[in-house]
């Protein structure tokens, strides 16, 4: 079969190529991908930027988000036929550490993932135990199903932060997770919601906007962004921040932007930044990190999809085969597209 293999370490070292087809060994599901997205780790792995928690198993499928209908199912699987539509988590845990016991998978430190540490999902078909598998209800397309994966680190992380309607609210960084951040605090009747950009985040702003935004603004400096969080807030500032951005000015500007009380839940991978820990102090605020998410996450995630309360794939810029794999990562970097897809 085809799929889009991460070869050797270093930069770049991507090709779309000849794999074997896989096999269902006991316990395993073979799926044909019928969608499936490409996330900002795909990228990380391509420049040679990616920390992960085992070594990368060079030559690799990259790929985490997918959705699809059970091609094989392999010795001991119940519960699943060839024809099934299904959605899928991305890690299994080892099953026997203090996190996984306490069904917190997404903190083992033995995990293993999807398209990182085994081969993933940018392929025709993908090889998993038969416990990542999510069946999908009627009506919930391939597409939206396809994301499942980072929509529910938003309902992770929008748990935890105990999300309440009119809560006044940043997301800061406007790219595919804060704007999956957004689609659910609107269904929540969280808000007003204020999207934070920089320069050059034009077009996913007026997405923004188009996704229900109240207000958004590509601010040059954590000043001008300060200043718009207390317009919307009669001086107060935002009860909760989402910062999505990765990069350690956007994480010094989400603090500056969290209210007394406030709290900060972090999900963009940035290493290091300077931090004033006075400030959050004397904000007596809650700083948060959250990784990955847990079945309760994604069935959550599936259960706004089935209801028509979040659409995810209005977050899908771009669709093409998987024969122009390659293409995604110049792409990906543009930073006028969010979700791509490859479809069949
Ligand atoms: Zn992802
Ligand atoms: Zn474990």
């Amino acid at each position: 079969m085809r799929a889009l293999v991460k070869t050797a370490p270093g930069v770049g070292n991507v090709a779309v190529t000849d794999v074997p087809d896989p096999a269902p060994g006991r316990g395993e599901v073979v799926v044909k991908v019928v969608c499936t997205t490409v996330c900002g780790t795909d990228v990380l792995v391509h420049d040679d930027k990616y920390v992960g928690k085992r070594p990368l198993p060079f030559p690799f499928v990259l790929g985490h988000e997918a959705a699809g209908e059970v091609a094989a199912v392999g010795p001991g699987v119940t519960g699943f036929r060839p024809g099934d539509r299904v959605g899928m988590e991305s890690i299994i845990g080892c099953g026997q550490c203090h996190h996984c016991a306490r069904g917190e998978y997404n903190l083992c430190p033995r995990w293993h993932h999807i398209g990182l540490t085994m081969d993933g999902s940018f392929a025709e078909y993908i090889k998993v135990p038969a416990s990542l598998l999510i069946p999908l209800p009627e009506g919930v397309s391939f597409e939206s199903a396809s994301m499942l994966e980072p929509l529910s680190l938003a309902v992770h992380s929008l748990n935890s932060l105990q999300a309440r309607p009119a809560q006044p609210t940043a997301i800061v960084g406007p790219g595919p997770i804060g704007l999956l951040h957004l689609l659910v605090a609107k269904a929540w009747g969280v808000g007003p919601i204020l999207v934070l950009g920089r320069p050059g985040d034009e077009e996913r702003l007026r997405i923004s906007e188009e996704l229900g935004a109240d207000r958004v603004l590509s601010a040059a400096s954590g000043e001008e962004a300060l200043e718009a969080a207390r317009e919307m807030t009669d001086g107060v500032g935002m009860e909760l921040v989402i910062e999505a951005t990765g990069a350690p000015d956007g994480v010094r500007t989400a603090l500056e932007l969290v209210a007394g009380n406030g709290k900060l839940v972090t999900t963009g991978l940035a290493r290091e930044t300077e931090v004033d820990v006075l400030q959050i102090i004397r904000k007596n605020m809650v700083w948060m990190g959250r990784v990955a998410s847990v079945r309760r996450h994604f069935l959550e995630a599936l259960r706004l999809i089935a209801t028509g309360r979040v659409d995810p794939s209005r977050l899908i810029t771009h669709r093409m085969p998987l024969e122009q794999g390659t293409e995604i990562f110049p792409l990906m970097k543009k930073r006028e597209s969010l979700k791509i897809a490859f479809v069949s």
